[in-house]
């Protein structure tokens, strides 16, 4: 009875890490995070920038496709006999696919968008023209704001998801974090103000 439990939970574990692993390991090599400022600190608005942002939305996207193996590997499992240790793996996988088809359907959307790469392209537009905020606008994502660093004045109000950068509280908690979070910002949006 034990061992069926410890198997079901295995299971479930491994069937709901699969599809994060795209986003949870993959991109935080060293390599694929140079040019950006360590976690958490700010980061410059550039088109590399953007591009992130753009390679986390991909990076979501593949995790979603990757839920296709728990399935695949649950099923077998309960062909093959282990089946304790299947219908963990099946659920977790049936589970992360269904949360992500919600956000699909309209509910919360996943951490990094199309939307937000556009807003922050159009930082940048705005930074460049004559429009810009001082005479040497140097845009930076914060956590909760866009923000430039000469004059300090907000460009825009956009909490910062998780980006990819090795996380500076570790790799454990770093990835408890990510695990719990999915890559969504944890912290509340202010309400306007300042
Ligand atoms: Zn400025």
């Amino acid at each position: 009875m034990i061992s069926a439990i410890v198997f079901f939970i295995a299971g479930f574990l491994l069937g709901h890490l699969m599809p994060r692993v795209p986003f949870m390991v993959l991109c935080r090599t060293s390599g694929f995070n140079k040019g950006f400022p360590p976690h958490p600190e700010p980061i410059p608005l550039t088109p590399r920038l953007t591009q992130r942002v753009l390679h986390m939305r991909w990076f979501h996207r593949l995790g979603t496709y990757t839920t296709v193996l728990p399935l695949l590997f649950g099923y077998l499992s309960i062909l093959g006999g282990q089946s304790t240790f299947g219908y963990g793996l099946f659920l977790a996988g049936g589970w992360t696919l269904l949360s992500r088809a919600q956000a699909l359907l309209g509910g919360s959307p996943v951490a990094c968008t199309l939307e937000m790469a556009q807003r922050l392209q159009l930082v940048m537009n705005i930074a460049d023209s004559e429009d810009a905020c001082c005479p040497h606008p140097q845009p930076q994502w914060w956590t909760e704001t866009v923000r430039c660093e000469s004059c300090s004045k907000k460009l825009e109000n956009m909490l910062r998801p998780d980006l990819g950068r090795p996380r500076k509280d570790g790799f454990f908690r770093g990835w408890l974090r990510l695990w719990l979070s999915d890559g969504h910002p944890m912290v509340l949006p202010d309400d306007g103000k300042n």
